[in-house]
């Protein structure tokens, strides 16, 4: 039997019993725009511009995506890399191509044919080196994230580089290492391969000077008065970034500072190990007047 291959009319209840009739014959099988095109008495541009989109369509005539997928999101060259932006705000360093498949939902395979070579795209994004006004040390970058980390009283993020209190820029960490997570691992190793010699230095001191019998006329010898980087990091971990004597902290109150005060005090043989050393604020620490002394 022949059909006429237009309807009645065209309202949008017949157009989309149209839709209705075809998706019916099509149980088992994928529906495609191409194949609706071929046997509906419709066009589906017609149906695009009369719903807004072809999806919206086959939406509002109720087919469901088992017999009509929809056609995925076309991912444009901007949308690409406006992903692999959004994923460096957020993790510091270039991703993988996994990473921004994912993100965009589409198969690493698709966005390496249509957009070419993974390196190539991140060097397009601009993830080569940038020049830097000033190379900054290892030391200055740890007593950054010290600073910060002071500052919230948690372990700072990858944004939280690009304002201040921060001193030292994202960009610095990312060029180093590569990227934040892998500065802040190389924080953390530095902590842990200082704090232990610098304890076995001060137990090798505290034996050779044997101070519980002369406590009075202790020396330091050739003792440095400032604590170390991961000496500070250990003291205020411990004491989670607060005040010991009020309770205040950066993170909560604005204006205060954090030292680290000597509990015994240097002048008195007071030693720079954990146990004699606590977090103050300068208020608490200047208002304990001579007995103890700060630095
Ligand atoms: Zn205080």
């Amino acid at each position: 039997m022949f059909e006429l291959k237009t309807l009645t009319d065209y309202s949008d209840e017949s157009v989309l019993a149209e839709i209705r009739r075809i998706a019916s014959d099509f149980k088992g099988k994928k529906l495609t725009r191409k194949e609706f095109d071929r046997i509906s008495r419709v066009h589906s541009s017609t149906l695009g511009r009369r719903f807004g989109s072809w999806t919206n369509a086959l939406d509002k005539a109720g087919i469901s995506e088992e017999i009509a997928p929809r056609p995925k999101q076309q991912i444009t060259r901007e949308m690409l890399f406006e992903c692999i932006r959004t994923y460096i705000e957020e993790f510091g360093g270039p991703p993988k191509l996994d990473d921004i498949a994912e993100r965009l939902d589409v198969h690493r395979t698709t966005l390496a044919g249509k957009f070419g070579k993974w390196p190539a795209l991140l060097n397009e994004v601009g993830l080569q080196p940038v020049p830097l006004g000033r190379r900054y040390t290892d030391q200055e970058c740890y007593e950054n994230i010290l600073a910060l980390w002071t500052h919230f009283g948690r372990q700072p993020s990858f944004r939280e580089l690009k304002r201040a209190p921060s001193r030292v820029g994202s960009k610095a960490y990312v060029l180093r290492w590569g990227g934040w997570r892998a500065a802040l691992a190389a924080f953390i190793s530095y902590i842990n391969r200082s704090s232990s010699i610098s304890q076995n230095e001060t137990r090798a001191t505290a034996e050779l000077l044997n101070p519980s019998e002369s406590s009075s006329s202790f020396t330091h010898a050739n003792e440095p008065r400032s604590f170390s980087l991961a000496l500070r990091y250990k003291v205020l971990c411990r004491d989670h970034f607060r005040c010991r004597i009020c309770g205040r902290s950066p993170a909560k109150d604005i204006g205060v500072e954090l030292h680290i005060d000597h509990i015994i005090p240097w002048s008195k043989g007071g030693q720079n190990i954990e146990e004699n050393l606590r977090t103050l604020c300068s208020d608490c620490n200047l208002g304990k007047g001579a007995k103890h002394e700060a630095v």
